[in-house]
């Protein structure tokens, strides 16, 4: 095996070391972990609580009979625990996220400083609202941020995530059509065939009933299906869009596809999750968007993945505004308030979508991320984004084959045709796990075979761009030659290939003990 000048292989590793055993478990400084239900017991604990002081049991005979069954760890135990759980997982903090249409960016820490400020931190929604007054400001502005930046005249800010956003627009697009008396007839949402999943999903959970639009040869909406589809139309609802697309490229005939939709009589709702690539350079409300939900996650900065909290902000048109659910923060001569019932000022609404008024960390850290930047610097985010990822495409586009002919936005689509047979999209995925990468989309666009999706975000350096372009054309290569040690990949990560498959079908969600007899048999 060949070293480079650094000393690194230039082969990925030798196979001798890829099944390395060893006592302890633990692999270089990867330390071995076991589930916390074997490595606990209930006599353990890491905390020492007063012993309770008798009194009168008001349980009415319904406390629990037996032992809960929850581990005990010591804290050391624990904090090892997590620590070490942590190590095999992949982190926006320890490299760049590949994740296309996830927009994996840096989370500034200056966001996580303001977001620890008492006054933010530290109050509770049911607090009286003269209390919270610069809370509620905050409120304020960043939806006044949200509102100029796209172009909108108003602005939900309580959905707390992307779907849960266009759950809130396509709410508000029956309610208008309810208004309009048009709810019973206008049924059908034109959904392009490249949609994220939550799209669809979104206009059936309304009621709605989804219909399909073929993309184009260039990976946009097919114009002539699209034309096609409102031949008739007394029962459309509405289109749902995304702008730059899942195929990471702007709609060209966006203004047209508005236009055709509203002569109809239907709302143009567009997926928001892709504003990075645009935002401070298009305003959605200057496309004829009707509705449209912000990744405050994706575009300004706040973390995600893992479970973590989303906000999915969604900004309204004239047409839909008066729909808006309750609560919104109003300023009058008394200072800010939040407006929580369905009637006055909010009559119109459609109800309410959260028992509060939405993810007030992520408000403070988003509106953090905007003052930091700038109306100048958010704009340079977004041509950054956009030139980082041509990088890319440029970088790989004679070991790769980008899906689409020309400049990509901000995410880069390649296609598996450049694989050799037998070799797929899932194995280069996972060779990209033993180079210490994790993986891009894959398989998603589904108008594009074997779609491999790379999103890098501006907040990568050149250097971390061509350490990532320099692996991935080693890949490539491996790929096009029909390498097949491939399909073995991943060698190196704590766990091989998963029946992904089983595991979505019959997921085992509940830790069973051994039995004693099974465990002396060992
Ligand atoms: C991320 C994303 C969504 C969903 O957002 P969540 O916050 O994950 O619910 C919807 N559409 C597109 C195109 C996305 O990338």
């Amino acid at each position: 095996m060949g070293m480079q000048s650094i000393g690194r292989p230039t082969s990925p590793f030798p196979s001798s070391v890829s099944g390395a055993e060893t006592v302890s478990g633990s692999k270089g400084l990867l330390q071995h972990e076991d589930l916390i239900f074997e490595i606990g017991s209930p006599d353990k604990t890491g905390v020492d609580l007063p012993k309770p002081r008798g009194g009168k049991n008001r349980l009415g005979g319904v406390e629990r009979q037996q032992q809960t069954g929850l581990p005990g760890l010591s804290e050391p135990e624990a904090v090892r625990h997590y620590m070490r759980l942590s190590q095999r997982n992949y982190a926006i903090d320890l490299g760049l996220f590949p994740l296309g249409s996830c927009t994996m960016k840096h989370n500034p820490r200056l966001n996580e400083k303001a977001a620890r400020m008492p006054g933010f931190a530290d109050i509770h929604p049911l607090q009286p609202q003269r209390t919270v007054q610069g809370a509620l400001e905050l409120i304020d502005e960043l939806a006044t941020w949200l509102k100029t930046l796209t172009g909108m005249p108003a602005v939900a800010m309580s959905p707390k995530a992307g779907a849960h956003g266009e759950l809130c627009g396509m709410l508000a697009i029956r309610q208008a059509l309810v208004a309009r008396g048009d709810a019973e007839t206008r049924k059908r949402v034109l959904v392009p065939a490249s949609a994220h999943g939550t799209n669809p999903a979104t206009a059936i959970q309304c009621g709605f009933v989804v219909d399909e639009i073929k993309a184009d040869a260039r990976g946009r909406v097919d114009m002539n299906d699209l034309r096609s589809k409102l031949e008739t139309t007394e029962d459309v609802a509405g289109i749902m869009l995304t702008n730059p697309n899942t195929c990471g490229l702007f709609e060209t005939d966006i203004k047209t596809i508005a236009d055709l939709i509203h002569d109809a009589g239907g709302y143009f709702y567009c997926d928001g999750a892709n504003f990075n690539a645009i935002v401070g350079r298009v305003r959605p409300g200057d496309l004829g968007v009707d509705a449209m939900h912000i990744n405050l996650h994706k575009t300004f900065s706040t973390p995600h993945g893992g479970g973590g909290p989303g906000s999915g902000p969604t900004v309204l048109s004239d047409a839909l505004a008066p729909y808006a659910p309750v609560p919104f923060v109003v300023k009058d001569d008394d200072g800010f308030r939040l407006v929580e019932e369905t009637d006055g000022a909010a009559d119109q609404a459609f109800g309410r979508m959260v028992a509060f008024h939405g993810q007030m960390g992520m408000f403070v850290r988003a509106l953090t991320y905007m003052l930091s930047h700038g109306a100048d610097g958010l704009k340079q985010v977004a041509e950054d984004a956009v030139l980082n990822a041509n990088y890319i495409q440029a970088r790989l586009k004679s070991v790769m084959k980008p899906a689409f002919e020309g400049y990509c936005m901000h995410e880069a689509l390649f296609s598996d045709a450049f694989t050799a047979d037998g070799i797929e999209t899932i194995d280069i995925a996972k060779a990209m796990l033993d180079e210490g990468y994790h993986p891009m989309t894959m398989y998603f666009p589904l108008v594009v075979h074997g779609a491999m999706l790379i999103e890098p975000t501006e907040t990568e350096s050149k250097q971390e761009l061509d350490r990532f372009c320099d692996t991935m054309t080693v890949i490539a290569e491996r790929a096009a030659q029909g390498d097949q040690s491939l399909k073995g990949a991943p060698y190196l990560a704590p766990k091989k290939r998963l029946d992904e498959t089983q595991a979505a079908r019959k997921p085992v969600l509940k830790w069973t003990a051994p039995s004693p007899e099974a465990v002396a048999a060992e």
